[in-house]
């Protein structure tokens, strides 16, 4: 099939399956990592780094409120390899899935299923950073990290009965043809979502000197994953210099955007960029955005909990609301930023 009719097909495939536009945030726990030696990740330019960057629960859950009330998603929470127990894992995702109302992906590296079978309802699902198409690149790009041991971590989840997604970044050295591969593991381990992201070259690693992906082969990947199955969930990630890609993803079969810096952009003009793309999509597609990127008088400084929930939890809400004060804090920062924002880019 030509990529026209790949395109043409893949955006009625997902016309047909889904009807929302997702704007999809990622909460991260911490900006730290053991392992460093990813070969795309700027924590690999970090020599030494004690366990600093590890976020404040307060900062985590305001995040969470102000994510609920612009109306996108919580994508996952992440953090890098061995940072945080089971349980701290776990009551940070209680409290966010309380917020939120809905049960969360997390992104948190590998974990036995000892680990995963102590997660309760506040776990959707869990994600498999394999970053490639083959296990041989992989293995190149991050030599610590087990391929054998993220795909038994998948195996594990469907064990217990968790949804399962892959993170994949685009432009790091694979082969078009290697896609067949990533299919495979996609068929064979009942990949339910899958984050493409393409690739930031960050000063100090071996990428440094390469360029992001063209624009046409994330959207031929993305088309291909969408006619290949048509109902998994893809995500892809585009940076503030890529806003513009925006409508040809959402075309190509991409039900979420993430990854741009949220400070950045609500209220902004990147905000109203993105806006933009998206309501010019809306012309040609049935897909809805229900959330804002622009408006900040939506985000407001109370903790608001959601009237019918998926997930509930008292306990964890009676604990935030014991700490509203220093969320309301870390919020009101927030908001502030977002305002300051604002005045520079208008
Ligand atoms: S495991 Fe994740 S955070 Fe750690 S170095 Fe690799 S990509 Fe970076």
């Amino acid at each position: 099939m030509d990529f026209n009719r790949r395109l043409q097909k893949a955006f009625e495939l997902t016309e047909k399956n889904f009807d929302s536009i997702n704007i999809e945030r990622a909460i991260f726990l911490s900006y730290f990592c053991e392992l460093r030696d990813c070969k795309f990740c700027y924590m690999s330019t970090i020599k030494d780094s004690p366990k600093k960057g590890l976020r404040s629960i307060e900062s985590v859950f305001a995040e969470a409120f102000l994510v609920k009330m612009a109306n996108w998603k919580v994508e996952f929470l992440s953090s890098g390899y061995g940072v945080y127990d089971i349980k701290n894992i776990s009551n940070i995702a209680k409290g966010v899935a309380s917020i939120t109302g809905e049960p969360v992906w997390l992104n948190t590296g590998v974990l036995d299923k000892k680990a995963l079978s102590l997660f309760e309802n506040e776990i959707k699902g869990v994600t498999a950073s394999i970053e490639t198409f083959t296990e041989k690149l992989f293995t190149k790009l991050c030599p610590s990290k087990s391929w054998d041991k993220l795909m038994n971590f998948l195996d594990n989840a469907s064990d217990l009965n968790y949804k399962k997604g892959l993170t994949i970044i685009l432009g790091v050295g694979e082969k078009r043809e290697d896609l067949a591969n990533l299919f495979d593991i996609i068929k064979n381990y009942k990949i339910d979502r899958i984050t493409f992201y393409s690739l930031n070259p960050h000063k100090g690693t071996p990428f440094e000197n390469f360029v992001s992906p063209p624009s046409l082969y994330y959207i031929d990947v993305v088309s291909e994953t969408r006619i290949m199955f048509p109902e998994i969930e893809i995500i892809t990630g585009i940076w503030s210099d890529r806003i513009a890609l925006v409508g040809p993803l959402l075309m190509a079969g991409s039900n979420g955007i993430t990854k741009f810096p949220w400070q950045k952009f609500y209220g902004s003009k990147l905000g109203k960029s993105l806006t933009s793309e998206i309501l010019e999509f809306q012309k040609i597609s049935k897909r809805r955005f229900e959330g804002s990127m622009t408006d900040i008088s939506l985000l407001k400084n109370k903790l608001e909990f959601p009237k019918n929930p998926v997930y509930k939890n008292e306990y964890i809400k009676k604990e935030i609301l014991e700490n509203s004060e220093k969320i309301k804090g870390r919020m009101s920062s927030y908001i502030l930023e977002l305002k300051a924002q604002d005045k520079i880019n208008y």
